[in-house]
C-alpha cells in the first residue's frame, strides 16, 4: 500500500485528481525495467517491462514513478520513464486516432476494458491498430465494427522488428508471471497454419506426444495465457496439463472423434496434492477449486464454444461420456 505520509504534496494532487484528470502516458526507456511493489530497489520486482512499453502514470514518490499495471500499482526509476502525449480516459468522444502496433505474439481483444470481459478475438504481433482513447490500462480500437478494447502493454508507437517467435526466450527471460499477453513461448507454425504448443511452458507442460499438439494461434495463445495468469494467481501450484490439440495440419487423429481443426484441446483436471499427473474428479486427489480456476480462466482467454466435462459441480462445463479424467475445450 502507498504510504500517503511520504507522498508529496503534488503526488497526492496527482492521485486525488487522477480520477476525472487525463492521464499520463509515460514510456518505458530503458531495455528492461523493473516495476515493483513500492518505491525503492528493496522491494520486490512484479514484473519487467520493455523499451517502449506505455504506462499509465498514477503518482510519484521521492525519485519513483506510480504506475498501473495489469490493474495493479507498481513503481518504476523515474530517470527510465518518458512522458508522452496523454490519452483520454472519459471513454469519451475523441474522433482522432492514433496507430499503434502489437508488441505481444497475440493479443486478446476485449469487449470492454479488463480481463472480466469476454475476447471477441486477437491480433497478431506487428498489426497495427487505430487507437481512439484509453480507459485506464486499456485501449479502445475498432474492432470487426464493434468498439473494442485491448490491453496497453502490449502495443508500441513504433513498428515492432524481428520475429515472434523463435528468437524469443520466453516468458522465462522476464520472469513476469503476471503478464497476460504477449512473449508466447509457443512459435513453430505448420503449412495449414496452425501453432505447435511448445512441450512446456509457464503454468503448463504437455502430456503427450507433441505431434498431436497443434492448433489454431487462438487456442495456443489462448491456453499460454490462461496458464500464465493460472500460475501468476496460484505460485506454488502444479502445472496444466494439455494433452491432444490437433495434428500438424488437422485431419484424422486416432482416439478422437474431434480434435481434426485445431479447435480442441483435452486438459487434466488439476490434483490437490500438488503433482502433475492424471486425476478422476471422483478420487480424493481431484481438486475441483483449481479445476474451476483452470476452466474459468480458458474461458476468459479465448472464444469458448463447449467444454465436455462429467464435474457437474464445475460451472461453465457440459457432461460428456468418458470425460472424467480430462475435460475437452472447443474454441470457436
Ligand atoms: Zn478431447
Amino acid at each position: 500500500m502507498l504510504n500517503m505520509k511520504s507522498v508529496p504534496l503534488a503526488a497526492s494532487i496527482i492521485l486525488a485528481s487522477s480520477a476525472f484528470a487525463l492521464a499520463q502516458s509515460v514510456e518505458v526507456t530503458a531495455s528492461a525495467l523493473n516495476l515493483r511493489t513500492g518505491p525503492s530497489s528493496r522491494n520486490s520486482v512484479i514484473a519487467t517491462v520493455r523499451r517502449g512499453t506505455r504506462l499509465t502514470r498514477t503518482g510519484s514518490s521521492g525519485n519513483w514513478t506510480r504506475v498501473s499495471y495489469n490493474g495493479r500499482s507498481a513503481y518504476a526509476y523515474s530517470r527510465y520513464l518518458r512522458n508522452v502525449s496523454s490519452g483520454s480516459t472519459n471513454g469519451g468522444s475523441t474522433s482522432t486516432s492514433v496507430t499503434r502496433y502489437v508488441t505481444a505474439s497475440s493479443l486478446n481483444v476485449r469487449s470492454g476494458p479488463s480481463t472480466r470481459y469476454r475476447s471477441r478475438g486477437g491480433l497478431r504481433y506487428g498489426q497495427a491498430v487505430a487507437v481512439t482513447g484509453t480507459t485506464g490500462d486499456w485501449a479502445r480500437i475498432n474492432y470487426r465494427g464493434s468498439v473494442s478494447y485491448v490491453h496497453t502493454t502490449y502495443l508500441s508507437s513504433t513498428r515492432p522488428g524481428g520475429n515472434t517467435g523463435s528468437g524469443n526466450t520466453g516468458s522465462g527471460s522476464t520472469g513476469n508471471s503476471g503478464n497476460t499477453g504477449g512473449y508466447a513461448s509457443s512459435s513453430r507454425r505448420s503449412r495449414a497454419g496452425f501453432i505447435q504448443l511448445a512441450s512446456s511452458g509457464p503454468g503448463f507442460y504437455g502430456y503427450y506426444s507433441s505431434s498431436k499438439r497443434w492448433g489454431r494461434s487462438a487456442l495456443v495463445y489462448g491456453i499460454e495465457r490462461a496458464a500464465r495468469r493460472f500460475k501468476a494467481a496460484n505460485p506454488g501450484a502444479p502445472r496444466i496439463g494439455v494433452g491432444d490439440l490437433s495434428l500438424e495440419n488437422g485431419g484424422d487423429i486416432v482416439g478422437h472423434a474431434s480434435h481434426e481443426r485445431g479447435v480442441d484441446a483435452d486438459v487434466r483436471p488439476m490434483r490437490n496434492d500438488g503433482s502433475e499427473n492424471r486425476v478422476e474428479y471422483r478420487q480424493r486427489a481431484y481438486s475441483r477449486p483449481l479445476t474451476q480456476q483452470v476452466i474459468t480462466l480458458l474461458r476468459s482467454e479465448m472464444r469458448v464454444k463447449l467444454i465436455f466435462f462429467l464435474d457437474s459441480r464445475v460451472r461453465g462445463v457440459q457432461p460428456w461420456p468418458k470425460h472424467n479424467r480430462h475435460f475437452h475445450v472447443r474454441i470457436r
